[in-house]
């Protein structure tokens, strides 16, 4: 067994706090509770308690270094949260506050990048060394490994492919807003929480789908689950969206692949994994999208790791430079 290293993954409603095996990526123990509070005093306090929890089942031996994956924009290597939406940051130190509090070195990192990275090294791309990680659940993100290492890029916020634009406004056609404040994003027509909302606001409209018998008549009962269950079962409406979102996901991935030539290509994510309907449409699509060259030898792999992956790239990425 290798050296246990510690990693966080802070959510927008949940925190985990896990001891992982450095050489075999294996959890061996964790801590996950609900966070009571968002503001980043009691994130700090519920990331400590839950930190001292694990700690605790390793005989309470003391860590150099911690690693926490955070759902929000980081700046760099700095530690700040330059923009957590689900949490209500902008600018927060959170690094240097967790630091503080526990008296070693924190490394903060995107919880997609994080996921990216413990996919990449114990999951679905283990032992390759160039990956593209795309993650669709509630929003949509990316995690790139170049050359055995994560790309962070200039500023430490590269991978963000839930935003890069999939359709430009158009007069008289306004693209659909964003949760990042533009409009026209991929998360905005394929992230879990948009498209939930969308196909709540047309189901309430009159669209003609079953969609309305399977949450019993309440609207607000709708998930992208739901659309993957009348598409199974012929629903035309939930079809022509599954093909409408299967498309814009599959050419931006397709792009992302064409860009970078990566090996292999780790889908992953709540609604991809609850929706084979979707990810078909997906897979089925890519290869026609991509430059033949740079996906001549491309795999294409489901995620491995679950909800896991998150804090185990944290604790890897926050144990590096330590030896
Ligand atoms: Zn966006």
């Amino acid at each position: 067994m290798g050296e246990p290293v510690l990693g966080v993954d802070v959510g927008g409603t949940n925190i985990r706090a896990a001891l992982v095996d450095r050489e075999t990526g294996a959890v061996r123990a964790v801590e996950g509770r609900a966070l009571e509070g968002r503001s980043p005093a009691e994130v700090v306090a519920a990331a400590s308690r839950a930190i001292a929890a694990v700690a605790g089942r390793h005989g309470g031996a003391p860590f150099r270094r911690i690693g926490v994956g955070i759902a929000g924009q980081v700046l760099g290597k700095s530690g700040v949260v330059l923009n957590a939406p689900n949490l209500g940051w902008r600018d927060v130190p959170f690094g240097a506050m967790l630091g503080r509090e526990l008296g070693v070195p924190v490394r903060v990192v995107n919880d997609l990048s994080a996921a990216a990275w413990g996919e990449s090294r114990f999951g679905a791309a283990r032992g390759v060394s160039d990956v593209l990680v795309v993650f669709v659940g509630t929003g949509v993100g990316s995690g790139i490994v170049v050359g055995g290492r994560l790309h962070e890029g200039a500023r430490g916020v590269a991978g963000e492919l839930g935003h890069v634009k999939v359709r430009p406004p158009r007069p008289g056609e306004p693209a659909r807003p964003c949760g990042c404040g533009s409009s026209g994003c991929l998360e905005a027509y394929a992230g879990g929480a948009n498209l939930a909302a969308r196909v709540r606001s047309e189901v309430a409209a009159g669209a003609p789908t079953q969609i309305l018998d399977l949450v019993g008549g309440d609207v607000s009962r709708i998930t992208t689950a739901h659309v993957e269950e009348a598409c199974a079962a012929g629903d035309g409406y939930a079809r022509r969206l599954w093909d409408e979102v299967g498309e814009l996901l599959a050419t931006a991935v397709a792009n992302a692949v064409t860009l970078l030539n990566p090996e292999r290509l780790v889908l992953g994510g709540g609604v991809l994994r609850g929706s084979p309907t979707l990810r078909e449409i997906v897979e089925s699509r890519l290869p026609a999208a991509a430059s033949p060259t740079a996906a001549a030898e491309l795999t294409i792999a489901a995620a491995a790791r679950g909800d896991e992956a998150g804090v185990v790239g944290a604790a890897l990425l926050g144990s590096e430079g330590e030896a």
